[in-house]
């Protein structure tokens, strides 16, 4: 049986380098995430033409993610590059301040000062330093350092609670989707997104900007606001999925609510047919150490037991020591929680009503597959829509995605207990079953005399015309 949960790795300067990407690649990295919060349009469009070759490499068919920055939130430059702020002192962040001090700070964000009033908490650098609004003053926020430190930097600014009306698409983030297509990225994630005018707003971008390089992204909301958390139904409405984005989230809500949300959120998606991918220090300490902490095993084991579509990896594999076994240790631990799961598919579908075709072909697949343990589900088909519905539900079979569409097939690298191959398009119903089992013997997916259940469309080649579904034993009239 082969993993089912995903692995997403972040490139950056300690994995951008063609044999330690195709050792990542052979480890078990599923989506490639480009962070445009990082680099430059070259540096993006060098990683793309390497990631191309290493999955050629490799005969791996692998994704590639574009992250946007988004409207973070950040302090100005210090003079001698920080300063620090002690218990109880008077902090002022200034939108018009030029080089900050011990004293007062500049802001990206000239807003900043419009969206916060007295009372409100700030917290910076991830949350290691808070600060209590005082009173705000034109482009002045003066404030109470509740808890000190260091301050670098740039350094992140969130709101307690959220609140900040910075759109989720900055300018900067618009020239970035046109440096993300021109990489041919199959996703684009966007980040802080707030509501679904923000997704479909991302969505009219990428597509329009796509059209120049015939790509057509998938998107994937980052879920990582405060506000965004009761609008979550609408925002799945208009994304392909989610990320739980729990770095900016956790400084938001609070690290102790991050936990449950993310159980909820997954599992929303999972019901309303999309993607999610858990995300953000999962195996923090092997950024420098050669092994995770048994805290970290069970995390990423838990986001596994979620249900989540892929796990995914940030500096560890960006700039970590480790880029190559930090993927290993994670493809063992995901490995290990996959098997660990109990089915319980009868029970999911209870209060199911199935209004399509399509639809009702992938779960009586997935159903008949499951009851006569069969070896595989084997899904002929050209958008992948047939695999979505049927890995939103958990089996311990494995379902192979046969297309002829290269951007289908890469795109289906983070679904959930999918598995993508590449079959010549033929025209021919019969002839296109017969070179599946093939295939799948061919790669060693089936042996002869497994019973496996087959799903393709008639005529062929028609995006959601999924309307057979056959059981065959392998090599019967192979
Ligand atoms: P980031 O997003 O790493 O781009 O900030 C993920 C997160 O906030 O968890
Ligand atoms: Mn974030």
């Amino acid at each position: 049986m082969p993993r089912s949960t995903k692995i997403v790795a972040t490139l950056g300067p300690a994995s951008s380098d063609k044999l330690v990407l195709e050792r990542m690649l052979a480890a078990g990295v599923d989506v490639v995430r480009f962070n445009f919060s990082h680099g430059t349009a070259e540096d993006h469009l060098a990683r793309a033409v390497l990631v191309r070759d290493a999955a050629a490499a490799s005969g791996r068919e692998v994704a590639i993610m574009a992250d946007l920055q988004g409207p973070k939130i950040r302090v100005g430059r210090f003079e001698g590059g920080k300063a620090e702020l002690r218990n109880g002192a008077r902090f002022v962040l200034d939108a018009s301040a030029e080089l900050g001090s011990a004293e007062r700070v500049g802001l990206d964000y000239k807003d900043l000062p419009r969206d916060v009033k007295a009372g409100d908490v700030l917290l910076l650098n991830d949350g290691l330093i808070v600060l209590d609004v005082e009173r705000v003053a034109g482009a002045e926020i003066h404030t109470l350092v509740r808890v000190g430190g260091e301050l670098s930097n740039n350094k992140g600014i969130n709101k307690q609670g959220g609140g900040l009306s910075a759109p989720a698409l900055t300018a900067k983030d618009v020239r970035d989707i046109e440096t993300a297509m021109a990489c041919g990225a199959d996703y684009v994630a966007v980040s802080f997104v707030k509501n679904r005018t923000d997704v479909e707003m991302a969505r009219r971008l990428a597509t329009i900007a796509g059209e120049k390089h015939g790509v057509r992204p998938d998107i994937i909301a980052k879920i990582e606001r405060a506000e965004a958390v009761p609008l979550l139904r609408e925002i799945l409405d208009a994304a392909d999925g989610i990320m739980v984005a729990r770095g900016d989230l956790a400084v938001e809500v609070g690290n102790a609510a991050v936990p449950a949300l993310q159980k909820r959120m997954i599992k929303m998606a999972r019901e309303q047919n999309k993607l999610a991918i858990t995300a953000t220090q999962m195996m923090e300490s092997m950024i420098v150490n050669a092994v995770p902490t048994r805290a970290e095993v069970s995390d990423v084991a838990n986001a596994v037991l979620d249900g989540t579509d892929a796990v995914m990896l940030s500096a560890e594999t960006a700039s970590g020591r480790y880029p190559v076994e930090v993927v290993e240790a994670m493809a063992g631990i995901v490995l290990e929680a996959d098997r660990s799961e109990t089915v319980q598919l009868d029970k999911e579908f209870l209060d199911q009503t199935f209004l399509r075709v399509d639809q009702s072909i992938a779960y009586g697949a997935l159903f008949t597959a499951f009851h006569l343990r069969c070896a595989a589900i084997c899904a002929l088909t050209e958008s992948g829509s047939t695999t979505l519905w049927m890995s939103r539900h958990d089996v311990d079979i494995p379902i192979y995605a046969l297309t002829p569409s290269p951007a289908t097939s890469r795109k289906l690298a983070l679904y959930r207990n999918v598995h993508p191959l590449l079959l010549p398009k033929t025209d021919d119903r019969d002839a296109s079953l017969a070179q599946a089992e093939r295939l799948l013997l061919a790669h060693g997916c089936v042996k002869r005399g497994d019973l496996i259940v087959l799903t393709v469309g008639e005529p062929m080649g028609q995006p959601g015309g999924t309307n057979t579904l056959k059981i065959v034993r392998v090599g019967e009239h192979a």
